[in-house]
């Protein structure tokens, strides 16, 4: 599904994997050396340190593993409301993890909250939409 927030985060993260394989590859060159680490302030120092090549590629797998979860399915048979219509969506899909409601019975449509969570952090993006905006409070 192009111009989905699942597809946005999952070029994102190829993008942040690619970019880290690079850095191992690069390292494991011989004779070939990152920055001195010691020449920089200790908050530098911590914050580069987990951050290193290791780290995100660790939460690039947890993050395509939430995605993965967190996935849309398509309810066949089902009919459509305006809430659909939210975040653009195109035919009646909904989070296979997160979208039904057990308090009131029924499902919610549409990108879950998770999702469009972990979407947020690229809101830089020249590709984010801003259909895709939520709340980091909840409201
Ligand atoms: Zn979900």
């Amino acid at each position: 599904m192009e111009n989905s927030p699942i597809a946005f985060l999952h070029a994102r993260l190829e993008e942040r994997e690619r970019i880290a394989q690079q850095v191992i590859e690069h390292l494991a060159q011989d004779g070939k050396r990152g920055f001195d680490l010691s020449q920089l302030a200790e908050p530098v120092r911590r914050h580069v340190n987990l951050n290193d090549p290791a780290s995100v590629l660790a939460d690039v797998a947890v993050t395509r593993r939430i995605l993965d979860d967190h996935g849309l399915e398509i309810w066949e048979g089902g009919t459509w409301t305006e809430e659909q219509e939210f975040h653009g969506l195109t035919s009646e899909e909904f989070c296979r993890r997160c979208s039904y409601h057990e308090g009131v019975g029924s499902y919610r449509y549409g990108w879950c909250p998770t999702v469009l969570l972990l979407a947020l952090r690229y809101e830089g993006h020249e590709d984010f939409k801003e259909d895709w905006r939520v709340s980091l409070s909840g409201e």
